[in-house]
């Protein structure tokens, strides 16, 4: 009762008014800006481990605002997610990738999957599935040049509607990534009843690896682990060669990571689909 009451209070304090007022105009901007086409997907591409070819891209939302400037995603995508303006933005990035797909498909370019970041609390709701479903027949794209990417802590959430939902992506031949990987509290039990296809080794490991004993260790584990599930495992983050030639030395997969290819904007990245073949 005493932190109620002191929530309660810091509600009516002036400067919490403020916040609250900004943080409402700032959502009805992100309103306005998916109206007005300020948001552009940039794409990061995946390299397979020993080839170091592209296997796949991650699609990741920009906001270019017409006075602000570029706001990067750790900027709104957080106080997105504090309301239903985080699933008008997934929509939106399902729907900008799909199409993207099928324009690079009239352009005869190379297809790989395009990874899209959707939230835990979009995953859940009883429309995604069928939204997922009409809009990759509008656009005449397979579930298999799809793939999903969910942060570990959606997992524990609802178990049950996770795998429902996941039964049903799997369904669509979509792929399932787990983002973040190990900071979470994934159980294993829990991801034994997950139909998963990918777990990420979030970035903060693959930075200390080889650097830190202790992350050395958790980038083993992991791998070890997915191997062990059948999952494929995914570094985030490579800056360095060392890091690449440690984790390719455990017998991760697949890397992602500004020593290979930074995000960059569609035009870019077809001119990259174009010529590696
Ligand atoms: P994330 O899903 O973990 O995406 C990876 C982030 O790491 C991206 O930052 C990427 O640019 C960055 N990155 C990639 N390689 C390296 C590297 O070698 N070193 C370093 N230091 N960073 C690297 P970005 O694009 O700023 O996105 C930040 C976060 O915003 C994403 O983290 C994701 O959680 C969220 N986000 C981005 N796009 C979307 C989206 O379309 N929808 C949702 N719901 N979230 C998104
Ligand atoms: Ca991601
Ligand atoms: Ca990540
Ligand atoms: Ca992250």
């Amino acid at each position: 009762a005493k932190e109620k009451g002191r929530d309660n209070a810091q509600v009516f304090a002036p400067e919490m008014a403020t916040v609250v007022v900004k943080k409402f105009g700032f959502e009805q901007e992100m309103h306005e800006a998916l109206a007005a086409g300020q948001f552009r997907l940039d794409y990061q591409p995946k390299v397979w481990m020993d080839s170091e070819r592209i296997v796949g891209l991650e699609a990741l939302i920009r906001w270019h605002h017409p006075t602000k400037g570029l706001i990067s995603p750790a900027d709104f995508i957080p106080i997105a997610e504090e309301s239903n303006l985080i699933i008008k933005i997934g929509e939106w990035v399902i729907e900008e990738a799909l199409r993207q797909q099928a324009e690079w498909r009239e352009m005869g370019l190379r297809l790989v999957p395009i990874a899209v970041n959707i939230s835990g609390r979009h995953l859940v709701l009883d429309s995604f599935v069928s939204y997922l479903s009409s809009k990759l027949e509008d656009y005449g794209v397979t579930g298999a040049l799809l793939e999903i990417e969910i942060t570990e802590s959606v997992l524990l959430q609802d178990i049950d509607r996770c795998i429902e939902v996941m039964e049903a992506l799997k369904a669509m031949d979509i792929t399932i990534s787990v983002d973040d990987f190990g900071t979470g509290y994934s159980s294993l039990s829990y991801l034994k009843r997950l139909p998963l296809d990918v777990l990420k080794i979030d970035q903060s490991f693959v930075e200390e690896c080889g650097k830190h004993t202790e992350d050395t260790t958790i980038c083993e584990t992991i791998i070890h682990l997915a191997r062990n599930l059948k999952l494929v495992t995914v570094a985030e983050g490579v800056e360095t060669a060392e890091q690449a030639a440690l984790l390719k030395q455990m017998g991760c997969l697949i890397y992602q990571g500004y020593y290979f290819y930074r995000p960059m904007p569609s035009l870019d990245t077809a001119a990259l689909l174009d010529k590696a073949d």
